[in-house]
């Protein structure tokens, strides 16, 4: 399932990257279009000016304040979406700039195109994957421990351990009682700490399937 998983989103980043090299201007399509979607409205709206980059803009009976420095609108819309408002359209309409010059730049093609850049590889076939040295008992003393505390020790937990052979553990003083309690199961014969799932003997079961 998680590799079907990893083939959708392998080819969806791809195809999105490959949509980006296509686009003939500096915002995304959908950008493009809410940002063509603000400057009709904003014509129609007085703009007085204080400077360069703040002004106030009428909109019926209230007065918007811009300023284009910081992309920031009285009516929060710039500052929530990252595209600006019909009031700062009508200021990029009154002074003549262009409206992709007050989008954020986390809209930007650019961006965009960072963000999918970054790929996900390809993966041999399940079939030619190293087989791995994990066992039942060693599934149940990483669960613990990533449960319990990090790792403070660089030693091998895990690669040696054999289910066939019976393990032998001791107390954790860091530990509470109860997790290092001795545990036996009649019917798959096995000895040592409670899992906190069921076990399956044989020792290569997934935990939450055994019986
Ligand atoms: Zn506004």
């Amino acid at each position: 399932m998680f590799e079907n998983l990893r083939r959708k989103m392998m080819k969806r980043m791809n195809k999105r990257l490959q949509d980006a090299a296509k686009w003939g201007s500096v915002l995304p399509p959908l950008v493009a279009k809410k940002v063509a979607e603000s400057q009709d409205p904003g014509r129609f709206l007085q703009v007085i000016p204080a400077s360069d980059a703040e002004y106030e803009v009428k909109d019926g009976n209230k007065f918007e304040i811009i300023d284009i420095e910081t992309k920031t609108c009285g009516c929060g819309y710039w500052t929530v979406s990252g595209i600006p408002c019909k009031h700062a359209m009508a200021v990029v309409t009154t002074t003549r700039r262009q409206g992709y010059e007050f989008v954020h730049q986390y809209l930007s093609k650019e961006a965009y195109v960072k963000t999918y850049s970054n790929i996900i590889h390809p993966i041999p076939d399940e079939s030619l994957w190293p087989e791995i040295t994990f066992n039942k008992v060693g599934r149940e003393l990483l669960h613990e421990l990533q449960m319990s505390q990090p790792l403070t020790s660089n030693a091998p937990l895990f690669s040696t351990v054999n289910a066939s052979q019976p393990t032998q553990r001791t107390a954790d003083p860091g530990r509470p009682a109860a997790a290092a309690a001795k545990y036996s199961n009649s019917r798959c014969s096995y000895s040592g700490v409670k899992p906190s799932y069921p076990c399956h003997a044989g020792g290569s079961s997934v935990p939450g399937s055994g019986h």
